[in-house]
């Protein structure tokens, strides 16, 4: 805040034709703000809440519908030619009250094909990408030749469901070598019914050492692979915006349907795999030896050896046999990913959580990478009981770490993580797993959500009380920022602040709404929020509702300002006058975002009694916090004058927004008396996260 107060006074005399011949440029922070007070509705919501699906509640509407798929996948790994060879049948239950005239498939590992667009991921290598080699939907085979230029169209080109009004309809796909392709369908798949898809397809995993971002580096040479998004999926089909045509960048991540696994994986003898869901047939895929010591694991906290590294091929690390094939089935997942290695090892612990009782936590990692690995299973122990306490109860029957060139990813049931990002792979186990939010869209629903409580649940290890002073108000430095994207616009867009969009921001956020109804509320409403769209798909605008209602208050300026724009407060004490036994506090926002008024007043340790004020609580014998909602500010304001009234006890200090959780570019001017020939606007400069005056 650089703007004097003397200009505002001048101004409001000037009239209106004076100001059309100034020829000083109006100091912008004068002019009075229009507060926004709703969330903007796009035509995708408004859609939503007339057909019942979602509404006003935050929950789930009563119209509410998605669809499932059920996958049966049988897959085998060639490790020589490092490629996976499948066939898929997927049930796609249209449980939408609309025919589908057309499927929309992901096919993922197209982005490593050197054509398909790509974000800042780069692949290991060029691939062929996902060869699919045989289509069929309800038992009738697709026409897999590439339709001629400019006809059925590419990805994003053909807008609209249907393509081809008035064209008699024939059963074709696009798309087949993009990330997105479509499936032209002759007969629409009825509302309320089931179609199958059968698919066959290859594709390589990409190695070497050029691999960048996540996702984009699958195996190491020919003895570990990590395949993700290694099979065709159908995209999402939703109440918002029909198919999900996002194409895959890299950075941003998924949107994907709830359904059943059953995955048979064929893979060398002495592989260990691992995977989402549960192991079908240990009896045929492992040794007697690791069946026992499995059957410890849930005994203890102990982490247990299950196979060690002198237990080395087909025989020892796994049942005899040339070839195995492994069959796990999982039950509501929305993504299924695996690993397997010739020597890894594996070793296994538990989780207890509440409600529900032990589960277990296996970590599979080479020998080379044990010293990764010391405390993943207590790290992934803690995470797995502290969220299941913090939102809903972890859902899935197991929790597996894998190792390989991928360090940092998440699966349902399964995270590509060592000891390093244990803590927050594993919460992701509740964000996009179980509260299905749209990741490419709202990466902040999902990433961010994620940064926020594993603040919490750093200092639940630390032993230490969370401490969310500081976060909001240090978005003040970043606001203003041309590069950096509303969390409302597309994360798969989001340019070179993706990461502060996607990640960094929610917890900002989550730190200024702690600061106006209380941390534990936040929790305690983000909890409800999980449970009532476990398995579901929320929208932002369901998270918002929802978190009103939960919090029992319109805070739709709040969400308004923070999701949608990139203002922040910018709050200062411009003036103090005192009168007597009365002292007048003129507060001044210089942002468009507004915010309670939170002053923290410190008085003399001798003097007058202190009177209570109605909307003051005292801190201590000296210290009082008063506050004013934020309506203060709705009429268009740019300053408040709060005045005190606590009887004639002089005030020594006066901090405006002590727990520093509102945005501000300059904390420095937030306290009076202005503290002595300050070192200027170094308060709170970039490198530290909390601002002048905070934590007092
Ligand atoms: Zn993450």
């Amino acid at each position: 805040m650089i703007r004097r107060l003397a200009l505002i006074f001048c101004l409001c005399l000037i009239t209106p034709l004076a100001l059309q011949t100034e020829q000083q440029p109006l100091p912008v922070t004068n002019a009075p703000r229009a507060i926004r007070r709703d969330v903007p509705m796009t035509n995708a919501i408004r859609r939503a809440f007339e057909a019942g699906t979602r509404d006003t509640s935050g929950r789930p509407g009563p119209n509410y519908w998605q669809l499932q798929t059920d996958y049966t996948i049988e897959a085998r790994l060639d490790p020589p030619a490092q490629t996976i060879t499948g066939t898929e049948t997927i049930a796609l239950h249209n449980n939408s009250p609309q025919e589908l005239t057309e499927i929309v498939l992901r096919l993922d590992h197209n982005i490593f094909r050197g054509l398909a667009p790509r974000g800042a991921s780069v692949p290991a290598e060029n691939t062929d990408g996902m060869v699919v080699t045989r289509l069929a939907v309800n038992g009738e085979a697709v026409d897999l030749t590439p339709a001629a230029p400019g006809t059925a169209g590419r990805v994003g080109g053909n807008r609209g469901r249907g393509g081809n009004a008035g064209a008699p309809r024939r059963l074709s796909v696009s798309g087949l070598d993009q990330t997105v392709a479509r499936i032209s369908l002759a007969a629409p798949v009825p509302a309320k019914s089931t179609a199958t898809l059968e698919i066959a397809w290859h594709t390589k995993l990409p190695g070497g050492p050029n691999g960048r971002g996540h996702r984009m580096t699958q195996r190491v040479d020919d003895t570990l692979f990590q395949p993700t998004q290694w099979f065709p999926r159908v995209a999402k089909y939703d109440d918002l915006r029909g198919w999900d045509l996002s194409v895959y960048m890299g950075p941003a991540e998924f949107y994907n349907n709830f359904g059943r696994f059953d995955v048979k994986l064929d893979v060398p003898g002495g592989w260990i795999v691992s995977g989402t869901g549960v192991l079908q047939n240990p009896q045929e895929v492992l040794t007697a030896k690791a069946r026992e010591r499995l059957s410890h694991v849930l005994e203890s906290d102990e982490v247990i050896t299950i196979v060690g590294e002198d237990e080395a091929g087909p025989g020892q690390a796994t049942a005899p046999g040339e070839r195995l094939v492994w069959h796990m089935t999982a039950d509501m997942v929305n993504d299924f990913a695996w690993a397997t290695a010739k020597d890894y090892v594996w070793r296994a612990t538990r989780a207890t959580i509440p409600g529900k009782g032990p589960v277990p936590v296996h970590m599979v990692y080479v020998p080379t990478h044990a010293n990764l690995y010391t405390n993943a299973g207590p790290i992934a122990r803690h995470a797995l009981e502290f969220y299941s306490k913090l939102w809903a109860p972890y859902p899935f029957p197991q929790l597996t770490l894998q190792d390989g060139p991928s360090a940092g990813m998440e699966y349902p049931m399964v995270i590509n993580s060592n000891q390093g990002a244990a803590d927050h792979e594993t919460g992701h186990q509740w964000w996009p797993m179980m509260v299905g939010n749209n990741e490419t869209w709202y990466g902040w629903m999902d990433e961010g959500f994620n940064q926020y409580m594993n603040i919490l649940s750093g200092a639940d290890s630390a032993k230490t009380p969370p401490n969310l002073d500081g976060l909001g108000q240090s978005y003040g430095r970043t606001s203003g920022d041309e590069n950096e994207p509303p969390m409302m616009w597309s994360a798969n867009n989001a340019g070179s602040m993706y990461s502060f969009q996607t990640y960094s921001k929610t917890p900002l956020m989550l730190s200024m709404l702690g600061g106006i109804v209380g941390d534990a509320e936040v929790q305690r409403a983000m909890s409800e929020y999980t449970k009532a769209w476990a398995f579901k798909h929320p929208s932002p605008w369901d998270y918002i509702f929802f978190m009103d209602k939960a919090l029992g208050r319109n805070l739709e300026w709040f969400w308004y300002y923070w999701l949608w724009t990139t203002e922040s407060v910018d709050g200062s004490i411009a003036n103090v006058s005192t009168n007597g036994a009365k002292t007048a506090v003129t507060v001044r926002q210089d942002g468009q975002m507004p915010s309670p008024v939170v002053l923290k007043i410190k008085f003399a340790e001798t003097g007058a009694p202190i009177k209570p004020m109605v909307n003051a609580k005292m801190l201590d014998d000296t210290t009082a916090l008063v506050t004013w909602p934020v309506d203060v500010w709705f009429v268009g304001n740019r300053t408040f004058v709060a005045n005190l009234d606590f009887g004639g006890r002089e005030i020594t200090t006066i901090t405006l927004d002590p727990g520093c959780r509102f945005p501000d570019r300059d904390p420095s001017d937030n306290v009076w008396p202005r503290p002595a020939a300050p070192s200027a606007p170094s308060a709170g400069g970039p490198g530290g996260r909390r601002g002048g005056s905070c934590g007092g």
